[in-house]
């Protein structure tokens, strides 16, 4: 009952507010990949004022009546004003199907383009660590890190084939994993310079607070943090 009436309120505050807030863009291509985990949408968004990207953006999507989710841009070109995204789908929900549904052609509503707060950091060594559902949020990372040579990190990944399919699409040095004590041995293992690494952590709750404490314990501190889910 409560639920119906927080809806109706929400319906209700987006029929006066929704359409002056809404923009609006257009689906070029969408591929879904071979493992059916990921879905991949190529997007024009005209309005969008890609030129000043400077931090990694996310995107307010409106994928059904009065439902909203984030979904990173990455890959953007601001002369044509596109981007795509990278949909993690291998779960049930609102945004999953809503990113399964799409095709060529399709228009797109999205309430404002916000910042994530994380923009590389102007010399350090940069280190993007996150899941399936950050892969996007990783490679917009890594575009905006200049030069590219001082960009790293890793990707938990749901198997080795969609790993495999990450490497062929991509051309970056985000490592492919599969299970959390993978990572975390990774990490170990690179020993990377507390003075000169920053690290950007992005996805699931539960595996950002895990490798913040991780890294904690390893003694470093630049440490930028952002849950996407739980
Ligand atoms: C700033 C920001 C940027 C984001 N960028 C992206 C992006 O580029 N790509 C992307 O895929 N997501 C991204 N997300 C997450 C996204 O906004 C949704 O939270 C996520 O897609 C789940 O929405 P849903 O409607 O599919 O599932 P929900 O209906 O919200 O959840 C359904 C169930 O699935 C579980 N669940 C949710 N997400 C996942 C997942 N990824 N894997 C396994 N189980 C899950 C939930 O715990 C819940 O039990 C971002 C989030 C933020 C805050």
């Amino acid at each position: 009952m409560e639920t119906s009436i927080l809806q109706q309120i929400k319906n209700k505050a987006e029929k006066y507010l929704g359409p002056q807030l809404l923009q609006t863009g257009r689906v070029l291509e969408v591929r879904v990949w071979e493992t059916a985990t990921m879905v991949e949408i190529d997007l024009h968004l005209p309005s969008a004022d890609m030129q000043h990207w400077n931090e990694v953006p996310y995107i307010k999507f409106r994928i059904g009546n009065s439902c909203y989710r984030d979904y990173t841009p990455f890959g953007w070109d601001a002369e044509t004003a596109t981007c795509s995204l990278l949909v993690d789908t291998a779960h049930e929900g609102c945004g999953s199907r809503w990113a399964k549904h799409l095709s060529a052609g399709d228009s797109v509503q999205y309430v404002k383009i916000g910042d994530t707060h994380q923009a590389p950091h102007p010399t350090n060594l940069v280190v993007g660590l996150g899941d399936a559902s950050s892969l996007g949020h990783l490679l917009a990372l890594q575009q905006l890190t200049l030069p590219g040579i001082r960009f790293d990190g890793a990707v938990l990944l749901d198997s080795p084939h969609t790993g495999q399919l990450v490497r062929e699409y991509f051309r970056s040095p985000v490592n492919t994993l599969t299970t959390r004590h993978e990572l975390a041995n990774w990490l170990l293992k690179q020993g990377y310079c507390t003075a000169h690494t920053s690290f950007y952590l992005t996805g699931n709750r539960e595996l950002v607070v895990e490798l913040r404490t991780l890294l904690k314990n390893l003694g470093h501190t630049n440490i930028q943090a952002k849950k996407f889910w739980s």
